[in-house]
């Protein structure tokens, strides 16, 4: 089913909805450009709107879609023409995504159009991935994959944390990927504590843990893995927290299938860091929904209420952090079927002690 047909089912209050947001747009039109306004109408064909720079882009990257050129009024006299065409009264928009300076243009220039603020519709159906996107995301975590095995080789002591990240970044291009999909972490020794430690220029000591979190986005879709490693032989506390934050996420993933909530498969990891004693170590949530967006639905932390269904793709990924000393995390991605999940992240995850 062309993804706009799933927009239009869910439609009730509405005779239509405008989507701007870039990956909700993206995924619902397979625009990638930067400006343009889906139009879709309760039933029948769509518009998008684009101005004159990606008119030809429009017109091949967006079949089923009726392409209509705008100017500098593209939200009101243009949207206006296209809201009457469509027979458009009462227009649905995605409040988490319009500026005040947005609403009010519109407002002031949109004549017997109802405003009507939408929640993120279009996000909720990107959170069931359909076969073509669960290639692109395999494509994203098989280059942090190979970025991780690459990076093996050139850690060791004396390195920044900056020049680990760039190493990361450089390869993760070469190997066809846009660019990283966040800000790497590269976070070692005490600051592996610090749970989203950007990559700084302190520099890698022996014996220390190089916490690594990272990866790219590949035709859109973006992977995300963390590994942790220790530049040289382990202590005990440190294979400890190691194999605490492993066993929970090995549990989760055991543990994760449809019809679990959020909450349900965050405590698959929690209850065992919890009897473990680090339970107040663990201050994220279990994992996150991820595709266009590095953050997507659903959301697996104790607070969420959203039910895994087949087709999601989520982190699943622990981590404990000692203030002072250190810390470990490990996230993989999986992709929930229909008896529990597969995973995509092949990078190893036992405890690798560098030389
Ligand atoms: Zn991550
Ligand atoms: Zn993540």
């Amino acid at each position: 089913m062309e993804r706009y047909k799933k927009l239009q089912n869910l439609m009730a209050d509405v005779d239509g909805m405008m989507v701007m947001q870039a990956e909700n747009r993206r995924w619902l039109t397979g625009f990638t450009g930067s400006a343009g306004i889906a139009v879709v109408p309760r039933s029948g064909k769509p518009v998008f709107m684009t101005d004159f720079r990606y008119v030809e882009q429009a017109t091949e990257q967006v079949p089923g879609f009726e392409i209509v050129q705008a100017g500098r009024e593209m939200l009101s006299t243009d949207l206006q023409q296209v809201l009457t065409k469509l027979g458009i009264r009462k227009l649905g928009f995605e409040k988490d995504h319009l500026t005040v300076g947005q609403f009010q243009k519109m407002e002031t220039a949109l004549s017997d159009i109802q405003l009507v603020a939408q929640d993120n519709v279009v996000l909720e159906l990107r959170s069931e991935k359909d076969g073509s996107e669960i290639e692109l995301l395999a494509e994203a975590v098989r280059i942090a994959d190979e970025a991780f095995n690459y990076i093996l080789d050139v850690l060791k002591p004396g390195l920044t944390e900056r020049a680990v990240a760039l190493e990361l970044e450089h390869y993760m291009q070469a190997q066809g990927a846009a660019g990283a999909s966040f800000e790497i972490i590269v976070a070692s020794g005490p600051r592996s504590a610090l749970p989203h430690g950007v990559a700084s220029e302190k520099v890698l000591r022996a014996g220390e843990f190089v916490k690594m979190d990272f990866g790219c986005v590949y035709q859109g879709y973006c992977s995300d893995i963390t590994r942790t490693v220790v530049l040289g032989k382990a202590d005990e506390r440190q294979r400890e927290i190691y194999h605490t934050v492993l066993d929970a996420q090995l549990a989760a993933i055991d543990g994760i299938r449809p019809g679990l909530t959020g909450a349900d498969a965050d405590a698959l990891a929690r209850n065992l860091i919890s009897e473990r004693g680090y339970g107040d170590n663990f201050g994220h949530g279990l994992g996150h929904g991820v595709g266009l967006a590095v953050h997507e639905l659903p959301t697996l932390s104790p607070a969420s209420t959203h039910t895994l269904q087949v087709n999601n793709a989520v982190t699943v990924e622990p981590g404990i952090y000692l203030p002072g000393w250190g810390g470990v995390r490990i996230e993989d991605i999986v992709v929930v079927t229909e008896t529990g999940c597969r995973i995509l992240t092949s990078a190893p995850k036992n405890l690798i002690e560098l030389a």
